[in-house]
């Protein structure tokens, strides 16, 4: 997956500002932050989006989302919060096709989302 621009990142081939990291799951701040906080989550396996999950990667994803939360526990959001969002398929806003979640916050936030 040398294409995967995420996959790069896990690799160190591109430079990223990592916030977390253990051996399924990495956490990197977004190279175009749209809040004060923009962490993005991603498993270390390439997955393209939700509808290419294979048998076992939902204890991947969970893994994935409990760093999240230590993330989040770790910049001190435990009572301010934070918005997990993942965008699936072109139609849902994602460009890079290896599953990731946007963790941001420090600004309020509309509902519904644009
Ligand atoms: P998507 O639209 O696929 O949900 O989100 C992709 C995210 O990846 C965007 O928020 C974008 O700013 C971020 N991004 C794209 N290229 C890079 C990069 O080279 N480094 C980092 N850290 N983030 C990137
Ligand atoms: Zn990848």
């Amino acid at each position: 997956m040398e294409e995967c621009l995420f996959c790069r990142i896990i690799n160190k081939e591109i430079p990223s500002t990592n916030v977390y990291e253990d051996e399924d799951v990495l956490a990197f701040n977004d190279i175009n932050p749209v809040a004060p906080v923009h962490v993005l989550v991603i498993p270390k396996k390439h997955i393209s989006t939700f509808f290419a999950m294979e048998p076992g990667d939902e204890l991947l994803i969970g893994k994935v989302h409990k760093a999240a939360v230590q993330v989040a526990q770790k910049l001190g959001l435990n009572e301010k919060g934070f918005r997990l969002v993942s965008n699936c398929q072109r139609g849902g806003g994602q460009l890079v096709f290896h599953i990731h979640y946007h963790l941001i916050a420090g600004r309020p936030f509309g509902w519904p989302p644009g």
